[in-house]
């Protein structure tokens, strides 16, 4: 690969840059996100534009967010012409509510798709931004690491369920589609990754900074009980998880959506 200049391009380890080369993977991506023209696809790290291509293809207008330079303007110079936006920027700084409304040819209510095969150092963090700003759009197809997508998708009672678990569900439908491959990178990476839709659900009463901060200490030491994670931040954790009905000798693991529902009308109530 080279840059504009024909200078040899080496993929930066700082950026997750695992660049996807397995036509059969990229194609079952897109057919996943099922691009049409009438959408406008908002793609997180394009990279080398494997994903990008098809989109920019189908006639959709594409918003790409990418952190490099170097890729940014090799994407520039091959999408440029059409309906193709590149944001050279960092996405955990961009604001997708206010990037939405600055696109006038949005106001129309067309699909709002985002796509991302995102690396690893930034997935909390934008599971997290996603959820709050999920609003914006109307599915995303992500592709994580495989144990991140293990852990969104644990259901209660596998170790693996944890405080982003529980915000992914708040928040998303969330549909495990496939599993991809090291050898379907370039450069490969040690471990497998994993493909979800998540699909937006209505925003609620659970959009609560209360309800983040509840699930995230109630997770605070995983082998610990409910009440005693809780306990130190709220002294009246035991009234209120009895409040709930829920046994507060309980691991948070072992929560479900539903129960996390019921603690949490309990700790807002006065
Ligand atoms: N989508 C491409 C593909 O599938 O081949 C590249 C995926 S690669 C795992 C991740 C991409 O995200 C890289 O292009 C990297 O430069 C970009 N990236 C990393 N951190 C970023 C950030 N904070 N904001 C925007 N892009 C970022």
């Amino acid at each position: 690969m080279r840059d504009p200049n024909g200078k040899p391009q080496f993929a930066k380890r700082s950026l997750g840059q695992n660049f996807l080369t397995d036509v059969n993977y990229i194609r079952k991506i897109i057919d996943a996100v099922d691009p049409r023209p009438e959408d406008t696809i908002v793609e997180i790290g394009p990279g080398r534009g494997a994903l990008t291509e098809h989109q920019v293809e189908s006639g959709a207008a594409v918003i790409a967010i990418e952190l490099d330079r170097d890729l940014s303007r090799m994407l520039i110079n091959r999408f440029g012409n059409g309906r193709f936006q590149l944001l050279e920027t960092n996405v955990l700084n961009l604001d997708f509510r206010s990037l939405w409304f600055s696109q006038p040819a949005n106001a129309g209510g067309a699909y709002r798709k985002l796509v991302a095969n995102l690396p690893y150092y930034i997935s909390t963090a934008i599971l997290q931004r996603l959820a709050a700003q999920r609003e914006v759009f109307s599915e995303m197809v992500l592709m994580f690491q495989k144990e991140v997508v293990d852990r969104i998708c644990a259901e209660p009672g596998n170790s693996d369920r944890g405080f982003l678990t529980v915000i992914a569900e708040a928040s998303f439908e969330i549909q495990k589609l496939f599993n991809v491959p090291p050898t379907a990178f370039s450069p490969r990476p040690k471990v497998w990754s994993s493909v979800v839709r998540l699909i937006p659900k209505p925003k609620s009463d659970l959009d609560d900074e209360v309800f983040v901060s509840l699930v995230s200490e109630a997770f605070g030491q995983k082998r610990k009980t409910i009440f005693n994670n809780l306990k130190r931040t709220y002294p009246d954790a035991a009234r209120r998880i009895g409040l709930s009905g829920i046994d507060p000798k309980r691991r948070a693991e072992t929560i479900s959506l539903d129960e996390w529902e019921a603690l949490f009308r309990s700790f807002v109530r006065s």
